[in-house]
């Protein structure tokens, strides 16, 4: 399962990391996925963004589905939509379903958008924004020191798992009920080997 360290990170995937390691392992380094519900509401909400588009709107100047890079972290992506205001400000928001409520992964995931656009461009990004599509709310997100010491401490802790053959171990938590590889993870199932200490007969091999 190890891959590569050089290669670059998706953006997308730091959230996955944070919402389950093991998700994102299973996702990302074994190219495992399912759709479910959850997944197509997010896949829905990202399309409303979805057309490269540049537009005015009183003075601001938005594009949406901007390409994103950190040659420093080592990232790629891109933002939903980026807000360059007429004072200089520049603001990502980040669109997700379901009504507004705090996420740390979602900060996480609009943190790495922050440093991306802070590399590209030379120029500080303070605070952005998740848009919730039901509510039609936006939360805004302060890009302090705390949140930007979480998300590199994340990217170190992905790098260290894309260097070993070992899945992240299960979460087995509210987590699951909303995961769409629950089939595939089988949480319960890993949790009682875990605690018979045979889930290292589980631990995937390179090929
Ligand atoms: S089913 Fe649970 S432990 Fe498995 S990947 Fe999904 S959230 Fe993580």
């Amino acid at each position: 399962m190890s891959r590569d360290t050089s290669e670059p990170i998706f953006l997308s995937a730091i959230e996955h990391y944070s919402y389950c390691p093991r998700q994102w392992a299973l996702i990302h380094l074994e190219q495992q996925f399912v759709e479910n519900v959850h997944t197509m509401r997010g896949n829905a909400a990202h399309r409303l963004v979805d057309d490269h588009s540049i537009k005015q709107d009183k003075g601001t100047r938005v594009e949406r589905s901007l390409p994103l890079y950190s040659i420093k972290y080592n990232l790629v992506g891109k933002a939903d939509v980026v807000e360059f205001h007429a004072d200089g400000k520049i603001y990502p928001v980040e669109y997700k379903h379901g009504r507004k409520r705090a996420k740390k992964h979602d900060e996480l995931q609009l943190a790495a958008q922050a440093i991306c656009l802070e590399e590209m461009l030379g120029k500080p990004v303070l605070s952005g924004a998740i848009y919730h599509v039901t509510s039609r709310r936006r939360r805004e997100v302060l890009i302090d020191d705390t949140l930007r010491k979480h998300l590199i401490k994340t990217i170190e802790d992905m790098r260290k798992y894309e260097a070993t053959s070992t899945l992240p171990p299960v979460v087995n938590d509210d987590r699951c009920k909303e995961c769409s590889l629950v089939d595939i993870c089988q949480p319960s199932v890993m949790n009682s080997c875990r605690h018979e200490n045979i889930s290292d007969l589980f631990t995937v091999e390179d090929e």
